[in-house]
């Protein structure tokens, strides 16, 4: 199944299933039993919203052993994480503008989850029963800033810093989800999450043991190897493997 969020109208959105290409509105929130309200519209005359509810996204920083090792860090022992804010989310297929203070302003394609129910002190072997499904997300980093300071709350927190989507994809193995990114129609990026150092299961434990992730609350999960600078002008996608393609226009 597929989920979406779409735009009824200027700032009212709406969760939707998705089946080949028309939107099945649904009744109310997709994290219980999604019941469909009976109508149906076409993808192409909507504009999509980012598919989650965040009240946070957690992420989890240097996953993947090739993208440690291009910046020259040591390989962390345990997952690194860091939060990135609310105002940070993007719809796809939205335009981002490059802040002036930073000359270095990062694409890092990546594999995210959404929660669908609460969830807390999770062991492994059930972490799978609290995800609505799978995402794509794009931490865009301004490398100067987040190489310059400790804490990584600037270079990784701007706004807009976060597109999600389109798509939620659920009953993909979590052990095998091809993540690309291309720019400018460009593969930059060829990963899966069979190369990440922690799987999706260890990451959830791993988070839930510190924090309460909610429904719609947002986990991503790592980029892979050769992350690299934006320029306005760009097209940036992220490109899930049975999920979608996430577009970012940079401006
Ligand atoms: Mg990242």
């Amino acid at each position: 199944m597929k989920y979406a969020k779409y735009y009824e109208s200027e700032g009212k959105t709406r969760w939707a299933v998705l089946e080949g290409e028309r939107l099945y509105p649904l009744k109310g929130l997709p994290y219980d039993l999604p019941e469909k309200d009976g109508t149906s519209l076409l993808l192409k005359d909507v504009k999509l919203a980012c598919p989650a509810d965040a009240t946070k996204i957690v992420a989890v920083g240097r996953n993947y052993y090739e993208h440690v090792m291009e910046f020259h860090n040591e390989v962390p022992k345990e997952p690194m994480l860091f939060f990135k804010p609310t105002t940070a989310l993007l719809d796809p297929d939205s335009t981002l503008e490059k802040p002036a203070f930073t000359n270095r302003f990062d694409y890092e394609g990546e594999i995210a989850v959404v929660f669908k129910k609460k969830a807390k002190n999770v062991r492994k072997e059930e972490a799978l029963d609290y995800i609505l499904g799978y995402t794509c997300l794009n931490d865009i980093t301004a490398r100067d800033i987040q190489l310059s300071d400790d804490q990584w709350t600037r270079g990784k927190g701007l706004d807009g810093s976060a597109p999600v989507g389109p798509f939620v994809a659920d009953g993909l193995p979590h052990d095998g989800i091809g993540i690309k990114t291309y720019l400018n129609g460009e593969l930059r990026q060829d990963g899966n999450t069979s190369m990440m150092m922690w799987d999706i299961p260890s990451v959830i434990a791993y988070v839930t043991t510190y924090f309460t992730m909610l429904p719609g609350d947002i986990l991503t999960c790592g980029t892979p190897v050769n992350v690299g600078p934006m320029v306005p002008g760009d097209v940036v996608e992220v490109v899930g493997e049975g999920i979608g393609t996430l577009r970012t226009v940079i401006r």
